[in-house]
């Protein structure tokens, strides 16, 4: 075997690819990079009941707006029950199995009298040692794995720990049902070892399942990966993470106008530190991140910080970068398809040259289109009331006297040129600078707020403002 690190990423293709699984994907991709390795799919679709084409989309599709690449084509697992049969009939060969004929009268009785004596429900053993021969004339049982009866099973994990599981405790469970389908927990070995996997990187929620499967690997013979099974994420309160403390599908953050990299560096940083650094890029965070830094406590959800942090990336991000992203999100985001119909070149170098004022305004694409809205607007512009308010009592009046002002610009139209020509018509009429920007902004924008009027002075072209202000005065 080689020594460099393989990792998988192995979703039930059941929904959307969510949060908490977005961040497993990112951690075994980091580490993957981390270390010069590779990271696998898997889309663990033996569940046929449950698993969709549509879930199995959006999830790819969620991993590659994150950019959380994987190498080679994903593996279907259902495709590969014929090699999962295969090992266990091999493990009955090799006597680590055995058929099972226990009827589900007799199943269910066992439950039962393990219920009475509160004990977890477990089957006895009854097939272990009997002779095939005995096996009632055409039945097709289930294989059950012989798993070892003292002792204890440790998990050696990279991020709890030792973890211990008493040998009693771990009964001889089926790996082929009666079916000939493999169970969940057999197809994971067998996957991960054909896979050559040397790492294993999953939700806590799986340490359990770790110990049945170390049964596998050793009844094999294989080697056990490295196991680092990673705290699951709560809510901001505590609590199992809901859809209201974000446990929505990747695509919902999409829509709400995060950037991958802000959502990465954010998911990142919940159960991972490196130092006191918060603020991370993408090689940061390939640079720095080891499996073994990650905590062990759970980690919790937090909007609000996801938010700021969104805002960091989005002014620290140079802007035709941003504008890239901005413009290949807008399908996304509400309001967004109205922007994209509109998006004409000019329209394109406006929003270019609005980015500065705009970003600093805006934690999110949303309100970054929000902020832009201005741009596309069509004259007669929408008032909102809070610009309507800004229009009402004298304010009409300034506006007319600086409407008289910037037309007399007579060089070229800039920020700097308007505001001269504001600031001596504010002068000269003995007005306050705010009491002529402000009903100037709510004509050239509708708005209230927006970036420093000047500057969508200059954004907006002559034309285009002259006709906005004067909509306002006649
Ligand atoms: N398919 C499992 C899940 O989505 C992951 C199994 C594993 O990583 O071993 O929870």
């Amino acid at each position: 075997m080689s020594d460099k690190v393989v990792t998988r990423f192995a979703p039930s293709p059941t929904g959307f690819l969510h949060i908490g699984g977005a961040r497993t994907a990112l951690f075994n991709w980091l580490y993957s990079k981390h270390t010069g390795g590779k990271m696998l799919l898997r889309i663990e679709d033996t569940d046929r009941g449950r698993s969709t084409d549509a879930a199995t989309a959006a999830i790819l599709d969620g991993l590659s707006w994150l950019g959380l690449t994987w190498d080679g084509e994903p593996v279907s697992q259902f495709e590969r029950a014929p090699r999962h049969r295969a090992v266990a009939e091999e493990l009955v060969r090799l006597g680590k199995a055995y058929y099972c004929y226990a009827t589900p009268a007799e199943l269910e009785a066992m439950r039962e009298s393990a219920r009475a004596k509160g004990l977890p429900p477990r089957y006895d053993g009854r097939w272990r040692d009997r002779d095939p021969s005995e096996a009632p004339a055409g039945a097709k049982g289930a294989i059950r794995i012989k798993a070892p009866a003292d002792g204890e099973t440790v998990v050696h994990d990279l991020v709890q720990g030792d973890v211990r599981f008493p040998n009693k405790d771990l009964d001889d469970f089926i790996i082929l049902r009666s079916d000939g389908n493999p169970t969940y927990m057999h197809a994971v070995v067998v996957d991960d070892h054909d896979m050559g996997i040397t790492h294993i990187i999953r939700g806590d929620d799986h340490l359990t399942n770790a110990a049945r499967q170390m049964v596998i690997y050793r009844a094999m013979g294989w080697d056990v990966p490295a196991m680092s099974h990673i705290p699951l994420i709560h809510g901001a309160d505590g609590a199992k993470l809901s859809k209201r403390h974000g446990a929505l599908g990747v695509e919902a953050y999409r829509a709400m106008g995060y950037l991958p990299e802000a959502l990465l560096n954010y998911l990142a940083r919940l159960g991972w530190s490196h130092g006191d650094d918060e603020i991370m890029s993408i090689a940061d965070m390939i640079a720095w991140f080891d499996i073994g830094d990650v905590n062990k406590g759970a980690a919790r959800f937090d909007f609000a910080k996801l938010e700021a942090l969104n805002g960091v990336h989005m002014r620290r991000m140079n802007d035709a970068e941003l504008l890239d992203i901005f413009i290949a999100t807008l399908p996304y985001l509400e309001g967004g398809p109205a922007i994209a119909a509109r998006l004409d070149d000019t329209r394109k170098a406006q929003l270019l040259a609005a980015l500065p004022g705009l970003k600093e305004r805006a934690k999110t694409l949303v309100e970054l289109a929000d902020g832009a809205a201005f741009l596309f607007a069509e004259r007669p512009l929408p008032i909102d009331e809070k610009a309507a308010a800004l229009l009402g009592g004298g304010a009409r009046e300034i506006l007319r006297g600086a409407h008289v002002a910037l037309k007399t610009i007579s060089g070229d139209w800039t920020a700097e040129a308007a505001e001269a020509a504001i600031r001596e018509y504010a002068l000269a009429g003995g007005h306050k600078l705010g009491a002529v920007a402000q009903p100037l902004r709510a004509a050239l924008t509708g708005k209230s707020t927006s970036p420093g009027v000047f500057d969508v002075l200059a954004v907006l072209g002559r034309e285009e403002s002259l006709a906005r202000v004067a909509d306002q005065i006649d």
